[in-house]
């Protein structure tokens, strides 16, 4: 496989596939964006009012953060950090796991080494640290868990970050805003080698603006300030983003919507007697079994975009439904017991 692989959806249609906030970014940011002038769009950006009011959001100093081009930037820039000049560098995935990470690696040429979930995606600590060698520099971990929704408990993170304290431990906290608890507190408390990566392009509906941030403890986040560009944010981004932050009913309100719309994909699964993982993100994975493709097609047929998982490690017979606004899910619900009943 070569890079990312960008997952396809026609033009329209319900976007259910990428866990975007499909009623897109908060009127306000629009507002905003709208108020700009011409030299927002001459001028180099200016970000510095962004920073503090991210850092005043995440409850950390304008030293400990660094805002990014989506969290993907993020990514490559601590990966960037941990394997330039190793040879031989070694990174730690945990499978199923988030393409970007495995293309950062292999951008560094470094090795991935792939450790695996247990059952119903518990991640043991041990099975991390099984795979450390000398040559370890990085581990990729994702709390909540994108297929799964699953979280990993922060006393794991803890014993991985502790147990391999050569390596950058990447906290990929994508979903953080549906879930309760971050890793931030700890990261910057109790170690030397955690970052944790934030994005605003899901809960806060600015995926297409790309705005991520890297939060860790000072000595890290100014090794990487000679790695990120200096001009990450474009100007419209870092407008949109205090903005959505000034906004604040707009994401709350959304996260309650994310919350209704996975209770009712439980209930629907619960009814058909289908496996739903219980997620703390914006999306469900649900095990149809092997009608999952008819059924992802059958959906992309009703213009209602949805992810096959079946491919991944853990995930046979698996379809991620984004649980964003509820009249969404219904619709996908309505759609999907259509689907299936097709297949019959
Ligand atoms: C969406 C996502 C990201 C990327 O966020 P961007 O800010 O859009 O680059 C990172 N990690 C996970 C697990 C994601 O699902």
């Amino acid at each position: 496989m070569s890079g990312y692989q960008k997952p396809e959806a026609g033009p329209g249609g319900l976007r259910l596939h990428l866990n975007e906030n499909t009623r897109g970014c908060s009127p306000y940011v629009l507002d905003r964006l709208r108020q700009l002038d011409a030299t927002a769009a001459s001028i180099y950006p200016d970000y510095t009012r962004a920073i503090e009011r991210t850092a005043e959001w995440f409850q950390v100093a304008t030293d400990e953060i660094l805002l990014t081009n989506g969290m993907d930037e993020a990514l490559f820039c601590a990966t960037i950090l941990a394997l330039r000049g190793i040879p031989d560098g070694e990174a730690i995935v945990v499978e199923p796991a988030f393409d970007v990470y495995e293309a950062c690696v292999r951008a560094l040429a470094g090795q991935t080494r792939h450790a695996a979930f247990r059952r119903d995606f518990v991640l043991n600590g041990a099975d991390v640290l099984g795979l450390v060698t000398d040559r370890t520099r990085m581990v990729f971990l994702n709390d909540p868990h994108n297929p799964s929704g699953a979280r990993i408990p922060q006393d794991t993170i803890g014993a991985i970050a502790a147990g391999a304290p050569d390596a950058l431990v990447f906290v990929d906290e994508a979903y953080a805003e549906f879930a309760s608890g971050s890793f931030i507190e700890r990261a910057l408390g109790e170690f030397r080698n955690v970052l944790v990566g934030r994005t605003f392009a899901k809960a806060y509906g600015l995926a297409g603006l790309r705005v991520g941030a890297l939060v860790g403890p000072r000595p890290l986040i100014a090794r990487l300030r000679d790695i990120v560009p200096p001009f990450s944010l474009n100007s419209f981004a870092a407008e949109a983003l205090v903005a959505a932050l000034d906004d604040r009913g707009y994401i709350d309100e959304y996260i309650a919507e994310s919350e209704e719309s996975r209770r009712l994909i439980y209930e629907y699964c619960r009814r058909k007697g289908m496996q739903a993982f219980a997620s703390e993100a914006n999306f469900v994975l649900v095990r149809i079994g092997p009608r999952a493709s008819v059924a992802v097609a059958g959906l992309a047929a009703r213009g209602i975009f949805i992810r096959n998982r079946s491919d991944q490690p853990g995930c046979e017979g698996c379809v991620r439904i984004t649980a964003g606004h509820v009249e969404d899910t219904r619709r996908a619900l309505a759609a999907l017991e259509e689907a299936l009943c097709d297949a019959r």
